[in-house]
């Protein structure tokens, strides 16, 4: 998986859970607050009914019970508004503030401030004259202490607390007795009394005598006790901080801090092999260049560090390189510098006459350090790329045939044949001078190596895109065990005859990386005792990007 759709995803996951908890830990806590709110809301309204149905009890009217109204709104922020069944408004808080009506919300609770009495049937079954009584003796003490409440009330005094009786009736602690009030009251009930009478004498024909009783109570309270009256009410003024509370302010601080857990545990497991790549680069750059990282994954942090060990590789390489390569240079200037020191000493000593032989072999050895030193600038330039190539248009088969020219001379010292089978024009782009060194490396090379009496011959000719030219020799050859190795630096099948001839065993190296240069290849075949093949192929090119030539050789 790639470490771009890594992070996605994971970043993802982390935010999908921290979104999931949120939506959850809130619905949850939404849900809980609400139902708590509803569980109140639904106290809160019996309450207020209590309250107002209790002040027309105890009063035994409603006037007055605006102020009862007014502060229970002012206490619970809530407009409150009661409606008798008729629809006529008895008190609206919202009025009684002369502020703008809030709207209503819910259904109306029913406020009955009247009594209904509580007998037991089987009482009244059981001797019907005195249920008659005990229900008119509690219509009369009922009626006496409403009206002496109301009157009271009206004449703006407390009247005195009532709790309900045995049969649920309302009724203060003492009867009436001093008094306006008290007077109003005994009247009231006087005047009542015979129609009292009626309405509990008539229940005794009825099938049901208790419920008729019952019936009969409530028919006459209903002529002096407050009407039943509805209760709207307003909306609380909530805000919504309220409505969500703590717990849920808590939930989103724990959501909070778990996504930061998990993006920062996340983090640190994508960091981990990053971590681990700079401490690696930094011990590469401290020279420990056999550092390498573990490469798991298929992704962009696994190509990273296989591009890291390959360039630990090539880091390596190139100092092993460097290191064998300055070996080598010691070793291939050591014997020559050796021979010259040797004489120079023995001439000094006077151990060896001075002889134009022996200058002329300290010649030679010099030479050939200067070559070898030529050769490394030249072999180290080319490897860097720094090999500076004056590339033109020339044809191949015409520099076959001016090597040829060239080493006619050495070939005849040496007796050997040298010929030239050059089909041209062969067009190729590159340095003209280079290649020459080349063939001149692979001529020279033929003819050290052929005994007088062989031959050498160079061929030219086209292949489909290329252009090959080859240097065959009848010469000694090369084993196959060292062909691998001759185009490696300071390699020689034989490094005595070969220091005689003059090689540094860099020529074959430096030829190789010239045609790579100029997109060529070069090979060699061999049969030891036979002869060798080398084959250098160029890229070919339109006859038009020729150049005239520059001179003859
Ligand atoms: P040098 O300058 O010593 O010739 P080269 O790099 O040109 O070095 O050649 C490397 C070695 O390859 C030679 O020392 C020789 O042993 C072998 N070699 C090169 N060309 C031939 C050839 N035509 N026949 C046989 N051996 C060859």
């Amino acid at each position: 998986m790639s470490f771009r759709l890594r992070v996605f995803l994971l970043t993802l996951v982390v935010a999908v859970v921290a979104t999931g908890a949120t939506a959850w830990f809130s619905l949850r806590f939404m849900a809980q607050q609400i139902d708590r709110s509803q569980q109140e809301a639904t106290r809160h309204v019996a309450d207020i009914a209590d309250t107002v149905r209790a002040y027309g009890r105890r009063h035994g009217t409603w006037a007055g019970v605006s102020e009862r109204v007014r502060q229970l709104s002012a206490d619970n922020h809530q407009r409150i508004r009661l409606v008798n069944l008729n629809g006529q408004v008895t008190v609206d808080s919202d009025n009684l503030a002369k502020r703008a009506a809030r709207p209503v919300v819910g259904t109306p609770t029913l406020i009955n401030p009247r009594p209904a009495l509580s007998l037991d049937p089987r009482q009244l079954g059981l001797i019907a004259a005195k249920a008659d009584g005990l229900v008119l003796d509690e219509l009369a003490r009922y009626r006496r202490a409403s009206v002496y409440a109301r009157c009271l009330t009206d004449m703006g005094q407390d009247p005195p607390p009532v709790a309900p009786d045995a049969y649920g009736i309302p009724l203060p602690a003492t009867e009436p007795e001093h008094g306006e009030c008290a007077v109003q009251a005994r009247d009231a009930q006087e005047y009542a009394q015979a129609d009292d009478s009626t309405a509990v004498t008539n229940c005794r024909s009825a099938a049901d005598h208790g419920a008729c009783l019952v019936q009969a109570f409530g028919n006459q309270v209903e002529t002096f006790a407050p009407e039943p009256l509805q209760l709207f009410l307003g909306a609380v003024d909530d805000d919504a901080v309220t409505l969500l509370g703590r717990p849920t302010a808590g939930a989103i601080g724990a959501v909070l801090v778990l996504s930061v857990i998990g993006t920062a545990l996340v983090a640190r497991q994508l960091a981990r092999p990053l971590r681990s790549l700079t401490a690696a680069s930094r011990r590469l750059a401290d020279g420990h260049l056999d550092t390498r990282v573990a490469t798991t994954g298929r992704d962009e942090v696994g190509e990273l560090s296989r591009s890291f060990n390959r360039m630990a590789e090539a880091l390596e390489g190139a100092e092993t390189a460097q290191r064998r390569m300055l070996a080598g240079v010691a070793h291939e200037l050591r014997t020559p510098m050796s021979n010259v020191l040797g004489y120079l000493e023995a001439l000094q000593d006077g151990v060896v006459p001075p002889s134009r032989e022996l200058f002329s072999s300290l010649h030679e050895e010099v030479l050939l350090q200067r070559r070898i030193l030529d050769d490394l600038q030249d072999l180290t330039l080319a490897e860097a790329g720094h090999l500076a190539y004056r590339r033109t248009g020339f044809d191949l088969a015409e520099l076959v045939e001016v090597s040829r020219v060239a080493h006619l001379a050495v070939a005849e010292h040496g007796g050997v044949r040298l010929t030239a089978e050059a089909a041209g024009p062969l067009p190729v782009h590159g340095d003209q001078d280079r290649l020459r060194q080349v063939l001149g490396n692979l001529v020279t090379n033929a003819l050290r190596y052929t005994d007088p009496g062989g031959a050498v011959v160079l061929r030219a000719f086209p292949l489909p895109g290329r252009a090959v030219v080859e240097v065959r020799d009848t010469g000694c050859g090369i084993a196959p065990a060292d062909l691998p190795f001759v185009f490696q630096r300071f390699w020689r099948a034989d490094p005595a005859r070969d220091r005689e001839t003059g090689g540094s065993g860099l020529g074959l190296t430096i030829a190789r990386q010239i045609v790579l240069d100029h997109d060529g290849t070069i090979e060699v075949t061999s049969t030891q005792g036979e002869g060798s093949v080398f084959r250098v192929t160029l890229p070919i090119v339109g006859a038009e990007r020729l150049t005239p030539r520059r001179g003859s050789p």
